[in-house]
């Protein structure tokens, strides 16, 4: 009789290290997760430990081998998902971290992205990258390194270090040091990557003296990187991809018109446009899209800045609610928000506004207007800004898009699905696992060793849990959205004095 065996994921997320492994079912036979230290050196300033992300995700690795008493021999690959952009560079003879990892959403390149823009780069960026020069990207990131690290420009020029996103650092570590790749998701959030060309960008390495004896080899995100004997046998490793495009990936979002929406602090939504790369003008990026082969495809991405994140503001800042689920109760107690609407622009909005001025507004209030109102309103404005977001995606893709594919934690509140169905004219779609981002990496590594035959088997395991139609009349749809763009007109107008 064969042996079962099991594909495993490693997802080394922005706070945690998990590790899943999965059946031929793509079903979850055994999890481990650790929490890691978050480091906040300054206000702004995020980053962590390279030797504990590391350390913790082997931990979680065996941990999950070791509930089920699964053998090396049981892996039959390890497909690998990651926080995107996160940047780490070590020496290449030790292996060591020169420095702690800078982490997404550190904002001390700020000022250099500033100056930047200033000097014109924005176009170039958007051509060459599909990105808007930001400082969540790796490339200031890294040239902050070798610019303020006393030792770190001499040792980079001498060929000494190396630099990679979170995936690269835990291929070289797996690898024993014998490989320094990377896939191409995790390149194309470099702001390094030349996405059309599918090489790095010498104009962009020259502006930020960054030397090309850093850089790993970009590869497709299902393909041979290379094998591990960390775990105690020869395991290969056969997928990689940033974790948006490996939900995506997970969700079975292989072809043009494919979208996900994630419902987290924040909302990330990608809609996959298949090999054309569409260039936006409403502020969305162009990105690549994890792939079962060589060829390679597109997405746009798009992002809300606070979407769960506003529920636990009603949860710990008004303390209007004791959890985060318990929102759905109070959205059913009443029959609408009686004409309240609240934008939580707490840090401004992105696409397709683009407008750092604009802050949390509440507009609309009567004197019967109550917690509950209070409450909806907040619940609606997730599936609003989500859904403004699902408009520029169309509108620039020119993609019939047929439904939506939702995960994330507040994806579990079925009040807010239905009313993004019914804001969208969608019909939503809630999978059974929602570890899609896992889920995904596993996908990219079972495919490239044969643990999946093909997409079509995939998709046979794909469970969707609850599908949300469409419930209300156009007329309906439509004053709904009307009150929204006054809502959100407001919210940008009191901070335009
Ligand atoms: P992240 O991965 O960004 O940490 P999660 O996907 O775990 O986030 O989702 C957590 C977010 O979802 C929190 O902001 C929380 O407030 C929100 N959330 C969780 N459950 C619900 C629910 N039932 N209704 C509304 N929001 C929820």
């Amino acid at each position: 009789m064969e042996e079962t065996s099991y594909v495993m994921a490693m997802d080394q997320g922005t706070t945690s290290s998990r590790c899943i492994l999965f059946d031929r079912a793509g079903r979850i036979v055994s999890v481990a997760q650790k929490e890691f230290t978050q480091i906040y050196p300054q206000p702004g300033w995020v980053e962590h430990d390279p030797m504990e992300i590391w350390s913790t995700q082997m931990g979680v690795a065996m941990e999950a081998m070791q509930k089920i008493d699964a053998k090396p021999a049981q892996i039959a690959a390890i497909g690998i998902t990651n926080q995107r952009e996160t940047t780490v560079l070590w020496d290449a003879a030790t292996g060591r971290p020169v420095y702690n990892a800078i982490v997404w959403q550190c904002r001390r390149t700020a000022e250099a992205i500033e100056q930047m823009k200033a000097e014109g780069w924005t176009e170039k960026v958007r051509a060459r990258t599909g990105l808007i020069p930001d400082a969540y990207f790796s490339a200031s990131k890294l040239a902050w390194l070798l610019d303020s690290v006393p030792g770190l420009r001499e040792r980079a020029e001498a060929g000494q270090l190396r630099f990679g996103t979170v995936d690269s650092w835990l291929i070289w570590n797996l690898t024993g040091g014998a490989v320094h790749a990377t896939d191409y998701t995790n390149a194309s959030r470099t702001m390094l990557f030349d996405i059309h060309k599918l090489a790095w960008d010498r104009e962009l390495l020259d502006y930020f003296r960054i030397p090309e004896s850093l850089l790993p080899e970009v590869k497709p995100s299902s393909c041979f990187f290379g094998e591990t004997e960390k775990l105690g046998g020869c395991i290969p490793i056969t997928g990689a991809a940033g974790d948006q495009q490996a939900a995506l990936f997970g969700q079975c979002g292989f072809g043009p018109g494919a979208v996900k929406s994630t419902y987290g602090t924040g909302g990330f939504m990608l809609l996959h446009t298949g090999e054309e790369a569409v260039e936006s003008k409403q502020g969305l990026l162009t990105t690549i899209a994890a792939g079962e082969d060589e060829r390679v495809r597109y997405c746009l991405e798009g992002s809300v800045f606070i979407a769960g994140a506003a529920i636990q503001w009603l949860r710990d800042e008004l303390g209007l609610l004791h959890t985060a689920p318990e929102s759905e109760e109070y959205c059913r107690k009443v029959e609408d928000t009686a004409g309240v609407y609240v934008v939580p622009a707490f840090s401004g909005m992105g696409a397709p506004y683009w407008d750092p001025y604009a802050r949390g507004t509440i507009v609309g209030l009567t004197r019967g207007a109550s917690r509950a109102h209070l409450i909806r309103a907040v619940v609606e404005s997730l599936a609003y800004e989500m859904n403004d977001l699902l408009g520029a995606m169309r509108e620039e893709a020119g993609l019939d898009i047929a439904a939506m594919q939702v995960d994330g934690g507040a994806s579990a509140n079925d009040f807010l699905m239905q009313f993004q169905a019914d804001v969208s004219g969608l019909a939503i779609r809630r999978p059974a696992c929602i570890e899609t981002t896992a889920l995904g990496a596993a996908y990219l590594a079972g495919l490239r060793v044969g643990y999946w035959r093909d997409l079509a088997e995939i998709r046979q395991n794909h469970r969707i849990e609850r599908v949300f139609e469409p419930a209300v009349s156009p007329e309906k749809r439509a004053a709904l959205l009307k009150g929204w763009q006054r809502a959100v007109r407001c919210a940008r107008l009191w901070a335009e004095e």
